[in-house]
């Protein structure tokens, strides 16, 4: 059997056999898409990770990923919110946990789709990009975490699309944070996620095609405005969804 080995060393990526070919930046918060030798064996961290039938496999690198191309974040102060949405009250933190694990399972997902390999497209058509991948947020003057999607900032209700062929994995009306939220599996652990959504026209298990309206842009949950956030996964790391749609 072949077996792919792809270690990260300084700036560069090795493959022991150089049987394999990449779409995409080594860079940090890039997917990666690779084709080897269909029955190939790919191992990425001392991890195997799945080959499809046809050769295809993903993978992704975080957003402070060592050992590959660094790059500079954005700092973003939001001022102005309500303090219950920078720090939670207490009787919210079991509702937040239960939003976390939800969204956890549905990122773990490990199917043999291999919708992953096709072109992805934009969500929606006309829109203003508000926020970006990595930004780190300083929100009433307090740190919190990164920003991990881009904000598609457009009117309330304009129909938000599918970005490609997948199963919905997650459809939740009101979750703490996120508001009306959609998880989709395009298949090796690489989910699209959509967040502040009005209205959810899927139903978790359902099967969407690319271009499909899945629901209406919104401003459910932490939002200041109406605006579709969405993300990019690859299993539990956050990747940034520019690098699926240039790829
Ligand atoms: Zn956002």
């Amino acid at each position: 059997m072949r077996i792919i080995l792809i270690i990260f060393v300084l700036i560069f990526y090795s493959s022991l056999s150089h049987a394999a070919e990449f779409k995409g930046k080594f860079k940090q918060g890039s997917f990666i898409l690779g084709k080897t030798k269909p029955g190939s064996q790919v191992i990425i961290d001392q991890k195997k990770i799945r080959v499809s039938k046809d050769g295809f496999f993903a993978f992704g690198l975080g957003r402070d990923r060592k050992n590959v191309l660094k790059r500079k974040y954005k700092i973003q102060r939001i001022d102005g919110l309500p303090p219950k949405q920078v720090t939670p009250p207490p009787e919210v933190y079991e509702r937040i946990k239960k939003d976390n694990r939800l969204i956890g399972k549905a990122r773990l997902i490990d199917s043999p789709l291999s919708f992953f390999k096709n072109k992805f497209i934009y969500p929606i058509d006309k829109y203003i990009i508000t926020g970006v991948y990595g930004s780190q947020r300083i929100l009433n003057g307090k740190p919190r975490r990164p920003h991990y999607g881009i904000d598609f900032h457009a009117p309330e209700g304009t129909p938000v699309k599918a970005m490609m062929d997948g199963i919905v994995t997650l459809a939740s009306k009101d979750m703490y944070f996120t508001g009306g939220t959609i998880i989709f599996d395009h298949g090796h652990g690489i989910s699209t996620l959509y967040m502040h959504m009005k209205d959810i026209d899927v139903k978790v298990g359902q099967k969407i095609k690319q271009g499909e309206i899945v629901g209406t842009l919104g401003q459910s949950g932490r939002a200041t405005g109406p605006h579709l956030d969405m993300r990019l996964n690859w299993y539990e790391v956050k990747l940034d969804p520019i690098s699926i749609l240039e790829k």
